[in-house]
């Protein structure tokens, strides 16, 4: 479910990483843990997955959670999740489209990245 997302730690470490985020970073900006049993799962943002695009398209793909990848992510009609729907296809195309993702799609990323990395530098210059 796009609004549900639980994560491993193998999970945390891979997606940290993809955005180039320690572990304790990237758990402060997009972790909640379950009150009991210590269960983590993505912020929901909007409802949904904050790893969704408007567009519809998982902004982490190749660093995604390993419950997303087991599923075509969601096709909920209820209204809590409509924003969240999801091109709705099998494993192996989702496989395909990925293997196709976009030099843009890229480029976007490392740019979001060295945004990132210079807010970053701002940051420290100033303490
Ligand atoms: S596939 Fe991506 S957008 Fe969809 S629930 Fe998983 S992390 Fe979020």
């Amino acid at each position: 479910m796009a609004g549900w997302v639980e994560v491993s730690r193998a999970d945390i470490r891979r997606l940290a990483k993809f955005l180039e985020l320690t572990v304790r970073e990237f758990e402060a900006k997009h972790i909640v843990e379950h009150p009991r049993g210590g269960r983590k799962r993505i912020k929901a943002v909007d409802k949904t997955c904050q790893f969704l695009s408007p567009t519809r398209r998982c902004t982490v793909y190749r660093a995604r959670p390993n419950d997303c990848r087991g599923y075509n992510c969601w096709d909920h009609a209820d209204e809590l999740y409509d924003y969240a729907r999801f091109i709705q296809m099998p494993s192996a195309d989702l496989a395909k489209l990925e293997a196709r993702e976009t030099k843009a799609e890229r480029v976007e990323h490392e740019k979001a990245l060295a945004k990132r990395r210079r807010k970053r530098l701002r940051d420290a210059a100033r303490t």
